[in-house]
């Protein structure tokens, strides 16, 4: 197996190639390589499981999904890498490379087709500039086991971060409805070439298979999340009457007031079962 992470195998491997790196396309190669082995061994990747990865790249993580796993799909958008992938990744017959950009994607569809009977997993050091949509997708297909990810280390702790912290969001909250988030470790900046400018982290999501929190109306509770963001310095009434016209300033006061919640408390304060009560009574007062 070619060893992708040695530079000393790589510059002559991509110089080879003509390749040159993509700034716009979010390439930052892997260079170390307990980074990869860490990841394909912590996301808990093993033979009854298949996983979807997203920009193999030149594979170094490729290989290490493929050394454990039941079946690989990787999904990569830049064809130039088919010739170094046929190197470096074409002996596993367990892989199967998708040409194509990931945002285009039926997950759902892609992950019943390709790991039939197989535990669904997403594992991937993923292009920083599409972070966000990558990982609503992965979620929102709610159809996978886990998804362990490398991303920038201040996404990876907003991700995973508690109500009333300047990292809690509205991201955090689409994501902890979805799944329990841990942060594994951090990767410094030097683990990539090109380096990139700054500190990344692999953080694991393991999704959750019911919902522990009653709610009456998926649609009225995310728009409670982000209208209770939006204005993050104004009070929770006031991101909901923005969000909620209908109900106007009164009727927004007396949703905060029905769930025991003080008149002004901020939108950050609350966790998702203080979100999941107040879209509800706000779903009850709209019906009405
Ligand atoms: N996995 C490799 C590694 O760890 O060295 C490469 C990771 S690099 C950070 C991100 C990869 O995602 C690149 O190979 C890039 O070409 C690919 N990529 C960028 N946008 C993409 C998209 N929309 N769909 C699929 N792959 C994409």
């Amino acid at each position: 197996m070619i060893d992708v992470c040695n530079i000393q195998v790589m510059k002559p491997l991509l110089a080879e190639h003509g390749f040159h790196f993509s700034k716009a396309k979010g390439q930052n190669f892997l260079i170390a390589r307990w980074v990869p082995e860490r990841i394909a061994e912590d996301a808990g990747v093993n033979s009854t499981a298949g996983v979807l990865e997203i920009g193999p790249g030149i594979g170094p993580l490729t290989q290490q999904l493929c050394l454990r796993a039941g079946k690989v799909c990787a999904v990569e958008l830049d064809t130039r890498l088919k010739p170094i992938l046929d190197l470096t990744v074409g002996e596993f017959s367990n892989l199967e490379i998708l040409w194509d950009d990931v945002l285009k994607q039926d997950v759902a569809a892609l992950v019943k087709e390709k790991f039939a009977g197989l535990r669904p997993m997403a594992c991937a050091n993923l292009p920083y500039y599409i972070t966000s949509p990558i990982l609503t997708a992965l979620l929102e297909a709610k159809c996978f086991e886990s998804v362990t990810v490398m991303v920038q280390k201040e996404v990876a702790q907003r991700i995973a971060a508690k109500p009333g912290t300047a990292d809690y969001s509205a991201f955090t909250v689409f994501c902890q409805y979805y799944a329990e988030p841990e942060i594994l470790f951090d990767v410094p900046a030097g683990c990539f070439l090109p380096q990139p400018k700054v500190t990344s982290a692999v953080i694991t999501l393991r999704v959750r298979k019911a919902l522990p929190w009653q709610i009456d109306d998926e649609e009225i509770f995310f728009r409670t999340v982000r209208s209770s963001f939006a204005m993050r310095r104004k009070t929770l009434q006031n991101g909901l009457a923005a969000g909620f016209p209908a109900l106007g300033k009164d009727g927004t006061g007396e949703v905060i007031a029905a769930c025991g919640l003080s008149a002004a408390v901020r939108g950050e304060r609350l966790d998702i079962p203080a979100f999941a009560a107040v879209a509800n009574e706000i779903a009850r007062r709209l019906k009405k």
